[in-house]
C-alpha cells in the first residue's frame, strides 16, 4: 500500500485529510489483527456515516454496530452501561477493536467504555463532526456526564489511531459546523494570532477549506496535549472558555429554554472570560471587544434570566479544575496568548455573566 502520511509526530499515530479512509482499502492493517470488531455509532451516525465507512472498507460489515442514543443528555452511565453489556454479549475481549464512529460524544463516551471495558480495549476513533475533528477526538480525554455535570467520570485514554476524513463533513448542518468553529477560534485565541485573524476574515460555507483548518487545529492540541497529557500544566490552556462554558452547558440542560450545543456554550464562556481577562490580565479593551464583537456577531446569543446567574454559579463550583473551592480559569494575556490556574472572585464571575447578559 502507498505509505499513509500521519498528521502529527505524536505516538498516537493521526491520519488527516479529505477520502483518506479510501487509502486504507488496499491494505487494512490498522484493522486486521483483531478477533472481533464493534462500531460504536449514534442514531445520526448510523444514517450518515456508517454506510459511508462500510462503503469504503467493506471489511467491517463484519463488524458489530453497538447504536446508542443521540446527544449529550445521553452522555451518561446509563448509555455506559449499555454499551458495555453490549460490548459483554458480543464477546469483546482484549484481542478486539472498538471504533468509535461519531462527534465528540461518541468519542468521549466510546472512549471510556473502551479503555474501562475489561480493563481495556484498544480503540480508534473516526470522528465525524467538524468539532471532534478539530478537537475532540485528539488528547486522550474520555468521559461521561454525572447528574448534568460535565465530564464528571472518566479518564485518560490514548485511541490506538485517530482517522479525520472530512468526507464526513457533508452531511453536517450550517449550526453543526458553526459548533466546531467555536473550538477553532479557541485553539487560535489561545495559541495563534495569525489563525484569529484569518477566521476573522473567512466565511464559513461549502468552499471553505476545512482540511486545511482541521490540519492547523490538529498541530495546536497535538502540540500542546504531547507537552502535557494528563492536564498538570500546559494543557489547561485548552480550557479557555469551558469554565463558563461547562456550566452554561450544564444549565442549559437542565434549566434553560433551549439546550445549547457545547460549542455554543464555549462561545459564551469565551465572552465573559475575555471579560474576566480584561479585568485580570489587563488584556487590551480594543483586543477584547474585537473577540466579543466578534463572537456576538456569529453566533446566536442565548439570553436567561439574570437571577439563573446562581444557578450556575453554583454549578461552576463542581468544576473538575477548581482547587480548595476557588474556581479556576484560563484567561488570555493578548489574542494568540494565554494564562492558566487564574482563581477569580465570585462576585467577578457573576459581573463577567452580566455583562454577557448585557448584548445577548
Ligand atoms: P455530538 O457528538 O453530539 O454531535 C453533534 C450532533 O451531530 C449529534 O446529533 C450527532 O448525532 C450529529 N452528527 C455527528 N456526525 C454527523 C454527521 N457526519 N452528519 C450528520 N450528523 C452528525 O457533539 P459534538 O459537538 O461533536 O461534540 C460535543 C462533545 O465533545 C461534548 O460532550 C464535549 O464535552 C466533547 N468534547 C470533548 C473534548 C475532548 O478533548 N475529549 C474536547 C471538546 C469537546
Amino acid at each position: 500500500m502507498n505509505q499513509i502520511k500521519k498528521t502529527s509526530n505524536d505516538t498516537i499515530p493521526l491520519f488527516a485529510g479529505t477520502a483518506i479512509l479510501k487509502k486504507f482499502t488496499a491494505d487494512e492493517a490498522l484493522f486486521n489483527s483483531f478477533s472481533n470488531i464493534a462500531i460504536i455509532v449514534d442514531n445520526n451516525t448510523f444514517d450518515y456515516c456508517l454506510p459511508t465507512l462500510l462503503n469504503i472498507l467493506p471489511k467491517l460489515s463484519e463488524a458489530n454496530i453497538i447504536k446508542v442514543s443521540v446527544g449529550e443528555l445521553n452522555k451518561n452511565i446509563n448509555t455506559a452501561v449499555e454499551i458495555w453489556k453490549r460490548l459483554s454479549e458480543i464477546n469483546i475481549d482484549r484481542n478486539s477493536l472498538i471504533i468509535n464512529l461519531g462527534g465528540g460524544v461518541i468519542t468521549d463516551m466510546g472512549g471510556f467504555a473502551a479503555a474501562t471495558f475489561k480493563r481495556g480495549i484498544p480503540f480508534i476513533n473516526i470522528p465525524t463532526t467538524l468539532l471532534a475533528m478539530a478537537d475532540a477526538s485528539i488528547g486522550g480525554k474520555t468521559g461521561i456526564d454525572l447528574l448534568n455535570y460535565k465530564n464528571q467520570i472518566g479518564l485518560f485514554a490514548s485511541p490506538k489511531a485517530i482517522i479525520i476524513d472530512t468526507i464526513f463533513l457533508s452531511t453536517l448542518s450550517r449550526e453543526q459546523l458553526m459548533n466546531g468553529v467555536a473550538e477553532i477560534i479557541k485553539h487560535s485565541l489561545i495559541a495563534d494570532k495569525i489563525l484569529w485573524k484569518n477566521l476573522r476574515k473567512t466565511i464559513f460555507d461549502s468552499n471553505t477549506n476545512w482540511e486545511e483548518l482541521i490540519n492547523k487545529n490538529i498541530k495546536i492540541k497535538s502540540k500542546i496535549v504531547k507537552n502535557d497529557p494528563f492536564e498538570k500544566g500546559v494543557r489547561k490552556l485548552l480550557n479557555f472558555g469551558h469554565t463558563i462554558g461547562h456550566a452554561i452547558e450544564s444549565y442549559s440542560m437542565t434549566y434553560g429554554n433551549r439546550r445549547l450545543m457545547h460549542g455554543e456554550a464555549i462561545v459564551i464562556g469565551m465572552i465573559c472570560e475575555t471579560y474576566l481577562s480584561v479585568q485580570m490580565n489587563k488584556v487590551d479593551l480594543f483586543q477584547a471587544n474585537e473577540i466579543c464583537s466578534y463572537l456576538f456577531l456569529n453566533f446566536k446569543s442565548y439570553p436567561f434570566p439574570k437571577k439563573d446567574i446562581y444557578e450556575i454559579v453554583e454549578i461552576m463550583k463542581q468544576d473538575k479544575k477548581n482547587k480548595d473551592g476557588l474556581i479556576n480559569f484560563t484567561l488570555l494575556r493578548d489574542i494568540g496568548e494565554a494564562t492558566y490556574n487564574n482563581y477569580i472572585d465570585i462576585r467577578l464571575i457573576k459581573k463577567s455573566l452580566e455583562y454577557y447578559l448585557q448584548y445577548a
